[in-house]
């Protein structure tokens, strides 16, 4: 795959776009093959799958509440709250020189315990679904027992007999880690040398073993799958290419609705719910998609944020080669401070299914990651990563386009949503560096 030749200039005189992309500019992309619900294709999963994936969940609640106590509160389900954030909206309408209507709301997967990011939907669940999947062929337990048994001594050692493998640039590994090791796996992180120093010491407490490579993070994430299938009891969890992951993600969507709903926030033809999601290898922002169009249909927009050093799946959908292109075959580098999103390369199941979904994808610089998060922090006291800030800029980067006009919306009537996808198990002495670096820029 890595070696087939990419015509650039081929694919840059059919989409002129590809132009501004590989100089770094940060641009705004509709989708040419957004469908309306009706018309979309049938998919490889069903809504029926994404409730399956819901009732797992609730049947490993017990476990949770034994297992990580911080979920007692929410009765052992792992869900995060969505807060008003309105009162952004007077410096970022300076910032862009444009003013935006509507209520702004942040997802708050910053506070998702376990993982502290969005990796604890689709990272937890996968896991998850492979431990139960060998309990149960192992006539351990029923889908009807009481699942706090996965939290004994018995059920460890029985996981102790297999080993799980995940290549991660960071949070996926964080997820993975800290969930197969309390279920007893023998768990392997395979990152890339440049990952984030603490997350590598905190797996390494919770008795993960870390691999590191140099080089680019794809290197980590191919000798991990080797290594981990060479294993005759190994499972990889592949970032590339994983149904599992997106389906964990997409249960989002469905308990969304229900945080709408409580707050007396309706969605429909004439109030539009706009979503801004960052975006990595496209299954965490790919699955929330699948869910939220399955809920709110053609009411609900969805846009994937992407830095300017790594926009993966913007190129793979906007020259239709989905996963068979990286940044690197057009001369990007894949460097950005947003961690969260340093992808070269886009997810090949999920991309295939984003194709019909999303509304758009848009691009900004890290400088702006610093400034986004830093607003954030002075105004609602809500620290996020630099990858989840990203998410901040959605509703002036659609303010600025003929995106609401076209598809007839007031945006008075629109309900934003940024999905923070994470931050709290930053360090201190981190926050503090990314909040500073963010007020120089506002300052300078
Ligand atoms: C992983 C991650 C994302 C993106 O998820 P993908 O599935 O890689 O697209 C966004 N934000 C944060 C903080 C993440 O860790």
């Amino acid at each position: 795959m890595e070696n087939n030749q990419i015509d650039v200039s081929y694919f840059k005189s059919k989409y002129p776009l590809l132009n501004k992309i590989t100089e770094r500019e940060s641009v705004f992309w509709q989708n040419p093959h957004l469908e309306q619900m009706n018309d979309v294709p049938e998919l490889p999963i069903s809504v029926e799958d994404m409730k399956e994936a819901e009732a797992l969940w609730h049947r490993f609640a017990p476990f949770f509440e034994k297992a990580f106590p911080e979920t007692k509160e929410t009765d052992g389900i792992i869900e995060s709250p969505i807060r008003e954030i309105n009162s952004i909206n007077g410096k970022l309408n300076d910032m862009y020189s444009k003013t935006v209507e509507g209520n702004y709301y942040l997802k708050c997967d910053n506070e998702l315990p376990i993982a502290g990011s969005i990796k604890a939907r689709g990272g937890v669940y996968e896991v998850l679904y492979y431990a139960e999947e060998l309990a149960i062929n192992a006539q351990m337990i029923n889908k009807d027992d009481n699942y706090e048994a996965f939290y004994s001594e018995k059920f460890r050692k029985f996981f102790s007999q297999y080993s799980i493998g995940v290549g991660s640039t960071g949070n996926l590994g964080l997820s993975i880690g800290i969930i197969s090791a309390k279920l007893g796996f023998h768990v392997t992180v395979y990152m890339s040398s440049d990952a984030k120093q603490w997350k590598k010491d905190l797996l390494r407490k919770k008795g993960v073993l870390v691999k590191e490579f140099a080089g680019d993070f794809s290197v980590a994430i191919k000798s991990g799958r080797q290594e981990t299938l060479n294993h005759p009891d190994g499972y990889f969890v592949d970032d590339e290419d994983s149904m599992h992951l997106f389906l964990g993600y997409s249960v989002a969507a469905l308990r969304l609705e229900n945080q709408l709903k409580e707050k007396d926030i309706v969605i429909d033809k004439d109030h539009p719910l706009f979503v801004y999601l960052p975006c990595g290898v496209g299954g965490s922002p790919g699955g929330i998609t699948y869910g939220l169009k399955q809920v709110f249909g053609d009411h609900v927009h969805c846009f994937f944020v992407e830095p300017t050093h790594s926009p993966s799946v913007l190129i793979g959908l906007l020259t239709g080669l989905n996963e068979k292109v990286s940044v690197q075959d057009f001369g990007l580098d894949n460097h950005t401070e947003a961690d969260g999103l340093a992808v070269g390369r886009p997810s090949k199941f999920a991309t295939s299914i984003s194709d019909y979904l999303i509304s758009g994808v848009y691009t900004l610089q890290d400088d702006e990651l610093f400034k986004l998060l830093t607003v954030l922090f002075e105004e609602t006291d809500i620290f996020i990563e630099p990858s989840a800030a990203s998410s901040l800029k959605g509703p002036w980067q659609v303010a600025q386009s003929n995106y609401m006009k076209q598809h007839q919306i007031n945006p008075e009537n629109v309900t934003h949503l940024a999905w923070a996808t994470g931050g709290a198990l930053v360090p201190e002495r981190d926050r503090k560096h990314f909040y500073e670096k963010g007020k120089a820029l506002l300052d300078g």
